[in-house]
C-alpha cells in the first residue's frame, strides 16, 4: 500500500468531477434557437411579437440592462422516453426560462451562484418541445466584468442515480479535509479512497452510518435569497430579479418537501401579486404549505438608523398588515440581516407589532470590537426586550457547505448557554437563492459524525426552540451600532433631505386631512409606502447607483407634492406640531399652541444688528468678516457658547480604501482643513428678522451661499446654506468648539436618544468616531449646554468639545455622481441653560424642521377647540369642545398605532 494525503485529495478531486460528469447521460443541441432584441423590459406577451433572428453560440449580448428574449425548439429523441431532461442553458448573464407565458425558473450564470441547468419534464415524451429564455444583460451584482455571451443551449438526460452518488462523495470529500477530528478524518480518507478504487457506492452509505455524537450542535437551516430592493441595479430590475430566484426556489420545493425558504419584505411579495397573477398561486399555495416563509413583518428591509420613529413605525405597520391580510398571520420576527446599525427603540416598536425576535449578523462586520454573542436579550432604550439571534456564519449568502456548517459549529460565542443556532443560505440578488447542490449537502448533514445536527427549521420553529431553552441569555442594552459604514449618514444628501421633508409633509397631510374629516387614506396609504420603499437599506443609506438615485428623487419629489395637496394652499398659518410656538412667517409674527391655529400678534422683542453682531432678548451673536461664528452669549446665563470660533467649514480627505460610499476612514478625521473665508456679505435686516448672506468659494470648484439668521424673540441662531457642490473624495463638515465639558453627547434618534462618548479611552468609544442623529445634538455640562440642531444631515461626530455636523461627501462609486449639484440644508446652534431635557431642544428641533403651514382655515368646530386652548381673544368666550377635539386625537393616534393593523 503506498499512500500520500495531498496526492489522494487530488485523485478524490479528479473522481468528484468524473462523478459530477455523469450527471447528464446523454447532451443534444436544440434545433434551432432564435433571438429578439435589444429591447427594454417587457412581458412574455410582448415578447411573442418581436421579430426573430437565428442566434448563434458565442454570440455576445448588449449594452448593460438590455433584455433579449429567445425561442428554441428542440425534439426529445424515442430513447429519452419517461426519462428526466433538463435544459443547459449558460449566458454569462442574469436569464430565465419561460415556457408558454410561465416563469419556469431562473437561468443566472457567470456570476458565481451558477444555475445553468432547469428541468424541461420529468418525464419525457419524445417529439418536439419549445421554450423561451428572456436574458437580461446584468450580472449577479449589477454590471458584468465580460458581456453576456451566448456559451450553452442544450437539452440532456438527468441520471439521479449518478446525481446522488455526486454528493454522497462530495460531502465525505469536503469533511475529509474540513473536519478537526484526525482519526475521523483518516477513516474517511481510507473509505474514500477504496471507493475511488472500487465505486461501490455501498462504501459510502456504510460512512453515511456514522451519526452524531450525543452533545452535537443543534443547527437550523432556512434557505435565503437577500434580494436588496434597489442597490447596483434600478427598482425595475429587482422585481426580475424576484421573478427568477422565487420561480427556482417553487420549483425545488416539489422536489425537496423538507425546504424552507425565508422571503422578507412585504413590498417584494406585493410586486409579485400584482403583475403575476400565476406565481403569486404558486407562492400562496407554499406558504400555505409552510415552506415558502414570510418573515420579517416590515415594508422593506430598511435603514434603522435614518428614518424617524414614526417611518420605522410604518414599516412594521404595513408590512404586518400586509403578512395579516395575504397570509392570515403576522411575521414575529424582525428579519434585518443586513442593514448598517440598529436604533435602540426597535425593541419597543417591534414589541408594539407583535415581534419578539430579532435576526441580524451585519454586526459580524465590525472592525474594532466584535459582537460577543450570538443569541442574547436585547434590551432597547425604554427596557422592551427581544431575543436577538447573530447566526455564527456571519452571513446570509451561506453555500451550506461543510466548511460554513464547521464553522457554525466552531465559532459560535454562547456555547455554555445554547445548544441551537441558525443557518441561513443561498445566493441573494442575482444569484437566485439556494442551489439544488445546498439541499444536498444538507440532507446528509441531518446526522453525520463531526457536523452539526442540522435541519431545515421555519425562523418562527427556530426561534420557538431558541426561546425554550432553560437558563440564564446575556443582554445587551441600548443601540446596536455598527463599527463600519459611516458615511452613510452623509451620503446622497438630496435623498435623505427628501426622506426627511416627505416624513414631515405626510405626518401634516395626516394631521390636516384628520381635522378636516378627508378621507384621504388611500392616498396617504399610496405615499407612505412609496416613501417606506425609499428607505431601503441601500436607497436612503446612499449606497446604490445613479439610476436609483434618479428613481429615488423623482419618486421623493411625488410624495412631497402628494402630501402638500392633501394639506392644501390657502394663508391661514397652522402649527402641526405637538408644541407651541411664536416666530415669524411670511413677515408677520405670529402665535399658535401645539397642533393649532396661528394667529398674528405684537412680538415681545425684536432684532438688531450692529456690524456682524445681532442681537435679540436672548441671544448675542458677533460673525467674523470670514463668516465664522465668534461668540454666541446666551443672555439668560450670560455664558458665552464657544470656547473658538465656531460656524468653522472643514474639508477633509475623503477616500476610504474599501466601500467608498459607504465608509468614513478613521484617518479621515484627521485631515481636515479651513475653507477658504467669504468673499463678501450683505446684511437685510427688519425688527423681527436680520439676515447676514455669506459669499464663498469651497474647495477646488464649488461655492456656498450661507444666510445667518437671527429673528426676534428666537433661542436659535440659523445657518441657511445652498452649495454648488463640485468636489472629489472630499467630506464637508461644520465645527462648533464649544465652551462645555462633558464626557457624553446627546444625539436625537428615532423614538429617542442615543448618548455617545466624546473621547477615545476605550476601543468601543474610539469606534464611535462618526454616528448617526436626527434634529439635534446636544454637548451640556451641570446648568449649561448648546445644542446644534439640523434639518436633513444625519452624520455627527464630537470629540472633546468639539462637536461636527458632516454636510456633504463627493463619493464615487457606486454612483460616481452622488451628490454633485446643488444642495440645500439648515442647522442653528442653541444655547441653552440646564440639559436637553428641560431647555425643550425637542421643541426647538420640531418647529426648526417642521415651518408653519399656510394653508386653508380648518373647520369651525376644531378651530372652536383650538381658539379655547390658544386662549385667542377672538375666540374668548367660546367653550372648548372636548368632544371635538378628543375625535381627532384619538383619530390621529389610531392611524398612528402599530397595532391598529385592522383598520385600512
Ligand atoms: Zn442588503
Amino acid at each position: 500500500m503506498i499512500r500520500e494525503t495531498e496526492y489522494t485529495r487530488a485523485r478524490f478531486a479528479q473522481t468528484s468531477d468524473r462523478l459530477r460528469e455523469s450527471v447528464y447521460s446523454a447532451v443534444r443541441p436544440v434545433d434551432e434557437l432564435l433571438v429578439a432584441g435589444p429591447i427594454d423590459r417587457i412581458s412574455w406577451a410582448d415578447a411573442q411579437e418581436l421579430d426573430y433572428r437565428p442566434a448563434e453560440l458565442g454570440e455576445r449580448f448588449g449594452p448593460l440592462w438590455a433584455t433579449f428574449w429567445f425561442r428554441l425548439r428542440a425534439t426529445v429523441p424515442a430513447e429519452w422516453r419517461g426519462r428526466r431532461v433538463d435544459l443547459l442553458f449558460a449566458s454569462n448573464s442574469e436569464a430565465a426560462l419561460w415556457d408558454d407565458g410561465r416563469i419556469v425558473q431562473g437561468l443566472n450564470t457567470g456570476g458565481g451562484g451558477e444555475r445553468p441547468d432547469a428541468m424541461l419534464t420529468a418525464s419525457a415524451e419524445p417529439g418536439p418541445l419549445e421554450r423561451q429564455v428572456e436574458l437580461a444583460c446584468s450580472g449577479l451584482f449589477g454590471a458584468m466584468s465580460s458581456p453576456a455571451e451566448l456559451r450553452r443551449c442544450e437539452i440532456a438526460v438527468f441520471d439521479p442515480a449518478a446525481w446522488k452518488l455526486h454528493h454522497d462523495f462530495e460531502t465525505l470529500r469536503a469533511l475529509e479535509v474540513a473536519t478537526n477530528d484526525p482519526a475521523w478524518s483518516g477513516v474517511l480518507r481510507d473509505e474514500l479512497h477504496r471507493f475511488c478504487n472500487e465505486r461501490d457506492p455501498s462504501i459510502l452509505d456504510a460512512l453515511y452510518e456514522h451519526g452524531n455524537a450525543a452533545h452535537a450542535h443543534d443547527l437550523a437551516a432556512i434557505g435565503h435569497a437577500h434580494i436588496d430592493t434597489a442597490w447596483l441595479w434600478p427598482l425595475a430590475e429587482t422585481y426580475r430579479k424576484m421573478l427568477r430566484t422565487f420561480s427556482s426556489q417553487l420549483r425545488y420545493m416539489d422536489d425537496y418537501p423538507e425546504y424552507r425558504f425565508a422571503c422578507s419584505q412585504a413590498q417584494q411579495y406585493a410586486w409579485i401579486k400584482e403583475r403575476n397573477a400565476d406565481l403569486w398561486t404558486e407562492l400562496c399555495a407554499k406558504v400555505a404549505q409552510g415552506q415558502f416563509v414570510p418573515v420579517g413583518g416590515t415594508w422593506v428591509e430598511p435603514d434603522c438608523n435614518l428614518p424617524s420613529g414614526e417611518s420605522l413605525v410604518r414599516q412594521f405597520l404595513h408590512g404586518q398588515r400586509f403578512f395579516e391580510r395575504e397570509f392570515g398571520r403576522r411575521c414575529r420576527e424582525f428579519w434585518s440581516p443586513d442593514a448598517f446599525g440598529y436604533t435602540g427603540q426597535l425593541p419597543q416598536i417591534m414589541r408594539e407589532a407583535g415581534i419578539t425576535r430579532f435576526l441580524t449578523q451585519k454586526l459580524s462586520w465590525n472592525r474594532f470590537n466584535k459582537p460577543e454573542h450570538h443569541t442574547f436579550t436585547w434590551r432597547g432604550d425604554d427596557g422592551s426586550e427581544v431575543l436577538a439571534h447573530f447566526p455564527p456564519a456571519d452571513t446570509y449568502n451561506s453555500e451550506a457547505n461543510v466548511p460554513d456548517l464547521l464553522k457554525v459549529q466552531r465559532d459560535f460565542l454562547d456555547h455554555d448557554h445554547s445548544r441551537t443556532s441558525l443557518l441561513v443560505f443561498g445566493y441573494g440578488d442575482g444569484g437566485g437563492g439556494p442551489t439544488r447542490a445546498m439541499l444536498e449537502t444538507l440532507r446528509r448533514a441531518r446526522d453525520l459524525q463531526g457536523l452539526p445536527r442540522t435541519a431545515q427549521r421555519t425562523s418562527e420553529e427556530f426561534f420557538d426552540a431558541l426561546e425554550a431553552e432553560p437558563g440564564e441569555r446575556p443582554i445587551v442594552v441600548g443601540e446596536l451600532y455598527f463599527e463600519y459604514h459611516r458615511g452613510v449618514y452623509t451620503s446622497q444628501g438630496r435623498t435623505k433631505r427628501g426622506n426627511r421633508r416627505g416624513e414631515q409633509a405626510l405626518h401634516d397631510a395626516e394631521f390636516l386631512s384628520c381635522v378636516r374629516g378627508n378621507d384621504a387614506r388611500a392616498e396617504l396609504d399610496r405615499l407612505w409606502k412609496l416613501l417606506l420603499l425609499q428607505q431601503f437599506h441601500d436607497i436612503l443609506p446612499g449606497s446604490s447607483i445613479r439610476l436609483v438615485y434618479e428613481d429615488a428623487e423623482r419618486d421623493l419629489a411625488e410624495i412631497e407634492a402628494g402630501a402638500n395637496a392633501l394639506c392644501g394652499e390657502g394663508d391661514t398659518p397652522v402649527n402641526t406640531i405637538g408644541f407651541p410656538r411664536r416666530e415669524v412667517v411670511a413677515g408677520e409674527f405670529v402665535e399658535a399652541p401645539a397642533y393649532g391655529i396661528g394667529r398674528v400678534v405684537e412680538a415681545d422683542d425684536s432684532v438688531r444688528v450692529e456690524g456682524l453682531t445681532l442681537e435679540n432678548a436672548h441671544l448675542r451673536a458677533t460673525l467674523a468678516e470670514d463668516g465664522t461664528l465668534l461668540s454666541l452669549v446666551d443672555k439668560a446665563t450670560g455664558r458665552e457658547s464657544l470656547k473658538a470660533p465656531g460656524n468653522r467649514l472643514e474639508l477633509y480627505d475623503d477616500d476610504p480604501v474599501a466601500w467608498d460610499a459607504w465608509d468614513i476612514d478613521p484617518y479621515t478625521l484627521e485631515t481636515g482643513r479651513p475653507a477658504a473665508p467669504a468673499d463678501s456679505h450683505t446684511v437685510a435686516s427688519s425688527p423681527l428678522r436680520v439676515e447676514i448672506a455669506f459669499v464663498r468659494s469651497l474647495g477646488e470648484a464649488s461655492s456656498l451661499v450661507q444666510t445667518v439668521r437671527l429673528d426676534a424673540e428666537s433661542r436659535r441662531l440659523e445657518f441657511r446654506t445652498t452649495v454648488d457642490w463640485r468636489e472629489s473624495h472630499t467630506l464637508l463638515k461644520v465645527c462648533f468648539p464649544l465652551d462645555v465639558h462633558a464626557p457624553n453627547a446627546t444625539y436625537e434618534m428615532p423614538f429617542g436618544y442615543a448618548e455617545r462618548p466624546t473621547h477615545y479611552s476605550t476601543s468601543w468609544d474610539r469606534a464611535r468616531y462618526e454616528v448617526p442623529g436626527h434634529r439635534w445634538a446636544d454637548l451640556s455640562e451641570h446648568g449649561f449646554g448648546v445644542a446644534l440642531l439640523s434639518d436633513s444631515k444625519y452624520g455627527w461626530s464630537c470629540y472633546g468639545h468639539e462637536l461636527r455636523l458632516s454636510l456633504l461627501r463627493s463619493t464615487k462609486s457606486p454612483d460616481p455622481e452622488a451628490d454633485m449639484g446643488e444642495h440645500e440644508f439648515a442647522y442653528a446652534l442653541l444655547p441653552h441653560r440646564g440639559g436637553w431635557r428641560e431647555a425643550g431642544i425637542v421643541a426647538e428641533a420640531a418647529r426648526f424642521n417642521v415651518p408653519m403651514r399656510l394653508t386653508a382655515p380648518p373647520p369651525v368646530e376644531w378651530r372652536r377647540a383650538c381658539g379655547s386652548a390658544c386662549r385667542s381673544p377672538r375666540l374668548a368666550g367660546r367653550m372648548r369642545s372636548r368632544t371635538t377635539a378628543s375625535r381627532w386625537k384619538s383619530r390621529a393616534a389610531r392611524s398612528r398605532s402599530p397595532t391598529g393593523l385592522t383598520s385600512s
